[in-house]
């Protein structure tokens, strides 16, 4: 009996098959499509309260393993979405894809490298690059400060299989198909379509409900990408922050930068400074002002929108 209490003491402290107070909450694997799960992440940026994790990691389960898109910013994050896969099924993971180099989607790779050292870790070759390149490091820095060092312990697992513009991939029967638009969200964006599930998978050139950094794209080629994504055959559309839904949440994201961007363009024109075009863009964008992040990055979005401007 006594064997067996140190024992259980010992897996207790070890933190094995149960999360400890240091490991990220569950939050619920949403099922949609019929192999498909999303887990919706917080909408907020990093911080203690949401334990860094604010992203939305997927996985598509085929007939020979799991595919896991975006696990998230932390190791701890990765393993609670770890845990939310095995809610569903007990197969082993084959591949990771991130869909662009901002840590809080891909920094739980460590989690599923861990525990799937074989599997195959893909991302566009510019996020491998910029990741190797200081992006790790500064991404795992600025989530460890934002959650008061919550996600410490966590080691960059930077992918090693590039993936471009128009390539397919087949895992168990399901077709992986990629859409790289150039210099969108960040200049290492990719797209995922799930051909069979009628899914795609956005990355952040599409958010819902919550705005976020554009200090790494660009308005018009993220306008871009949303052209691209809206003229894709699928039913589902996955943002990178925010809920899932349909072709709408495409379309509303486009206007939101597009108006933005066209205002802000014609106001540069009249020679108006940033600062004094903001509210004639702000009431063009009424629908937009609850959006989570919006007083945060609406005024910084303009200030990217002139640069890029003056840079015609
Ligand atoms: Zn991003």
């Amino acid at each position: 009996m006594r064997a067996l209490a140190i024992v259980l003491l010992w897996l207790h402290v070890a933190g094995l098959g149960t999360a400890t107070a240091a490991e990220v909450r569950d939050h619920a694997a949403e099922q949609v499509a019929a192999r498909t799960w999303v887990i919706h992440g917080p909408l907020g940026d990093p911080s203690p309260a949401n334990q860094g994790f604010m992203n939305n990691p997927a996985f598509v389960v085929t007939a020979d393993g799991v595919v896991v898109i975006d696990p998230g910013s932390s190791v701890h994050a990765g393993r609670m979405v770890l845990r939310q896969i095995r809610k569903v099924t007990d197969k082993p993971v084959t591949h990771v894809l991130n869909t662009h180099v901002h840590g809080d989607h891909w920094l739980g790779n460590h989690a599923f490298h861990d525990v799937f050292p074989g599997a195959q870790f893909m991302a566009h070759p510019l996020m491998i690059e910029g990741a190797r390149g200081g992006q790790a490091k500064r991404w795992l820095d600025l989530i460890d400060q934002l959650t008061g060092g919550f996600t410490r312990g966590t080691r960059p697992v930077i992918p090693t299989v590039p993936v471009v513009e128009d390539q397919s991939f087949t895992a168990g029967g399901v077709t992986f198909r990629i859409l790289a638009p150039p210099k969108a969200h960040s200049g290492t964006d990719i797209m995922i379509h799930v051909v069979e599930e009628g899914v795609l998978f956005l990355g952040d050139n599409v958010m819902n409900g919550r705005l976020g950094g554009m200090g790494d794209g660009s308005f018009r080629g993220n306008i871009a990408a949303c052209e691209r994504a809206a003229a894709v055959p699928a039913k589902i559309f996955v943002p990178g922050h925010g809920r899932t839904a349909g072709k709408e949440i495409v379309t509303a994201y486009r206007d939101y930068l597009s108006i933005l961007f066209e205002t802000a363009r014609a106001e540069y024109d009249k020679g108006k400074q940033d600062y004094e075009m903001k509210e004639t863009i702000r009431a063009k964008l009424g629908r937009f002002v609850g959006w989570e992040g919006f007083d945060l990055n609406f005024g910084r979005h303009i200030g990217v929108a002139v640069l890029e401007i003056e840079a015609l």
